[in-house]
């Protein structure tokens, strides 16, 4: 088992995790699988989300003090939107090109529509979607510009507010620029040091990381409970996993192209944040995984990661974008095909942008987004509660699925800035990152 590689140790525990939850689910253990053995990946998500904050703030801090010229954030900052941006696009042109041609709404039987209406319309986990799309709307339009500064950093580290916690990284790393050198070098030494601490628990951390999926994937497992219902939304799920696929081929393109690097060798180096990924269903949860492959096994630069792996896990969610765009033509043509205009569409491809970029970091934020999207088009709000009844039951595995795309798209972005800039250099893993003897 020691000598195994990280990754696999983690495939392993995740389909010993899947087999668990389906003996469980068959012998009646439910209640155990939710007592005894989810709590553990309940720790491991915590342990990465409590190092998620002081990465961020550490790795920004030293790297942008690292640059040395104010001009490089600039051009960094410019490029690293410009490429999200344009991903993301692409993403949604895939997922709506898919779902047009396959039509996977077409054709379902109004009593399967009624079925799922009766099961899940009137579901808490629907309500409490909707509730959450309300309280995004009310904010008002500058709103998420607004919540950029923070009034009190503490609270913004407290509540792991990421964009806030960005802001104040870059505000001090380019004020350690502006100070002379021999003042700025004590506090920029002190986070050299912490970003050293954190990344070394990663390491610590990731060796719990085999046996945590285990919890994790047992857990997922034990939720499903309709395989009629699931069956009957094979098509429509089908298009979600099939334009994400493709996504991750465009990423791999755009790897071997810009970078010159081997496409099989970057998805081997970032496979395990990508299994994280799928398990937790959540990129904040697994940045501090992702900046530990990037910077270690693919070779980024620390400036260029600091920056563009945080902020892309904020704003950066090409697989959730994919899905809010097919979610949204599918739900039309089930229950409101006279919605299905060219307008509404190119309407789409905007809202599906600002609501990927507006989507938490966390599990099922998309789902939540979709609904402005939805009422952006103009989708009558009666028909919603059904709307989200219909991918519901499917919606926790294609979050897990849309949320690897969310994270190597901001790997492949990181490398392409690294490139642009001259940061991109050889690997150095650490001898002992995926063979712990040492530790
Ligand atoms: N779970 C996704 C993420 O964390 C967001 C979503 O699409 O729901 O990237």
């Amino acid at each position: 088992m020691k000598k195994l590689a990280l990754h696999w140790k983690i495939i392993i525990g995740m389909i010993l995790g899947i087999i668990f939850g389906f003996i469980m689910n068959s012998v009646g253990g439910k209640g155990f699988v939710s007592d005894w053995i989810s709590p553990f990946g309940t720790i491991f998500i915590n342990l990465l989300k409590l190092i998620a904050v002081p990465l961020i703030l550490a790795s920004l801090i030293k790297g942008i003090s690292d640059l040395k010229d104010i001009s490089k954030i600039k051009t960094m900052g410019l490029r690293t939107i410009g490429i999200y941006v344009t991903t993301t696009l692409v993403a949604i042109i895939i997922g709506l090109s898919i779902v047009n041609t396959i039509k996977p709404g077409d054709g379902m039987s109004q009593n399967t529509i009624e079925k799922i209406k009766s099961k899940y319309a009137n579901d808490a986990g629907v309500a409490d979607k909707l509730t959450k799309a309300n309280a995004q709307k009310d904010a008002g339009p500058l709103r998420a510009l607004v919540d950029i500064f923070p009034s009190n950093i503490f609270k913004a580290l407290g509540n792991a507010k990421m964009l806030q916690v960005i802001f104040f990284a870059l505000f001090v790393g380019i004020c350690l620029l502006l100070i002379p050198e021999e003042k700025a070098k004590p506090l920029v030494n002190f986070f050299d040091s912490l970003n050293e601490v954190v990344m070394k628990m990663v390491d610590l951390i990731m060796l719990f990381a085999p046996y945590a999926v285990f919890a994790l994937m047992a857990n997922v497992i034990i939720a499903f409970d309709d395989t009629e219902i699931l069956l009957k939304l094979l098509n429509y799920a089908l298009c979600v996993v099939g334009g994400l696929i493709l996504m991750i081929g465009f990423y791999l393109i755009l790897v071997s192209f810009y970078t010159k690097k081997s496409p099989l060798w970057f998805l081997k180096e970032i496979s395990p944040a990508q299994l994280l990924a799928f398990s937790t269903s959540s990129s904040a949860a697994t940045l501090p995984v992702t900046m530990e492959r990037v910077e270690e096994h693919l070779g980024v630069d620390k400036e260029v990661s600091g920056f563009v792996l945080p902020v892309g896990a904020t704003v950066n969610m090409d697989g959730t974008s994919l899905y809010q765009g097919i979610a949204a033509v599918f739900i039309m043509q089930v229950i409101w095909p006279e919605g299905l205009t060219f307008t509404n569409q190119l309407v789409i491809i905007a809202t599906a942008l600002l609501a990927s970029i507006g989507s938490a970091a966390v599990p099922s934020a998309g789902m939540v987004m979709l609904v402005i999207v939805l009422e952006s088009i103009g989708f009558p709000a009666e028909l919603l509660p059904i709307g989200l009844a219909l991918i519901f039951a499917v919606d926790r595995p294609l979050d897990m699925c849309r949320t690897v795309v969310n994270v190597t798209g901001d790997a492949t972005v990181s490398m392409m800035v690294a490139k642009s800039l001259g940061k991109l250099h050889k690997p150095q893993p650490k001898e002992w990152d995926d063979n712990y003897e040492k530790v």
